[in-house]
């Protein structure tokens, strides 16, 4: 497949047919925020904070999704998809814990990264919270589910990279849940072999390593160009 022209915030670039819209922003430099994609594995589209706004279009688009055509006007970071940024963000900070001060993650979190990015604060409404018990019997993996944000990942990541399907998605609207098992605490399941790769991709403090002394919770995985 050849290359196409399109237009990138003002900018002339040209990019593989095929590839989407986020893939050439990050081939040229530009940082747009993702909760659930995952690099190399089929976008799920969950957290919506990818949009940019495409000319022509009446609605913002996920860029993690759509592919870019020629003759494309992107915008990635105008004042709209700015403003439907920091909403997404506020919703997903209204529903959650105030413990970022004693939260292990606190130096990894990309939730918590990105809200300070888009100059979100305290959110501006309370939404329901919810309150799970903390699974720490697994030596290889503690969950917190109540910091969950239903970015999907470990789900993607388990399935998908380590072919175990240990987790998956139960319940419907406000009861929506990342599960393992029937929906059983994940104690001292065997099949868990401390990969650590659902630890890794997990953007917030939901999951996270059994403390030991010296060993921490890696992050964030943030795009980086190069
Ligand atoms: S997971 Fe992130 S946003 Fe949530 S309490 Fe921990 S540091 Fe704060
Ligand atoms: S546990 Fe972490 S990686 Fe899995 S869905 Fe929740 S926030 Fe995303």
């Amino acid at each position: 497949m050849g290359n196409i022209s399109l237009t990138l915030n003002g900018t002339p670039v040209s990019a593989p047919q095929g590839m989407t819209i986020l893939e050439v922003a990050r081939e040229n430099g530009i940082d747009i925020p993702t909760m659930c994609y995952l690099k190399d594995l089929a976008p799920v589209g969950a957290c919506r904070l990818c949009v940019v706004e495409v000319e022509g279009s009446r609605t913002l688009v996920g860029s993690c999704h759509t592919p870019v055509t020629p003759g494309m006007v992107i915008q990635t970071h105008s004042p709209k998809v700015l403003e439907v940024r920091r909403v997404l963000i506020e919703l997903m900070m209204a529903s959650h814990p105030d413990t970022c001060i004693v939260c292990e993650a606190a130096n990894c979190c990309e939730l918590r990264l990105r809200a300070t990015d888009l100059e979100v604060g305290m959110p501006r409404f309370r939404t329901r919270m919810h309150y799970f018990p903390v699974e720490d019997e697994n030596p290889s993996i503690i969950r917190d589910m109540s910091k969950c944000i239903l970015c999907r990942r470990c789900v993607a990541a388990c399935d998908n990279i380590e072919g175990k399907k240990m987790f998956s998605l139960a319940y419907r609207g406000f009861e929506t849940k990342v599960i393992y098992d029937l929906d059983k605490p994940i104690g001292s399941n065997e099949t868990c072999r401390d990969c650590k790769t659902c630890i890794t991709l997990c953007p917030t403090g939901a999951l996270r390593l059994p403390m030991k002394f010296g060993q921490e919770k890696k992050g964030p995985v943030l795009y980086v160009k190069g």
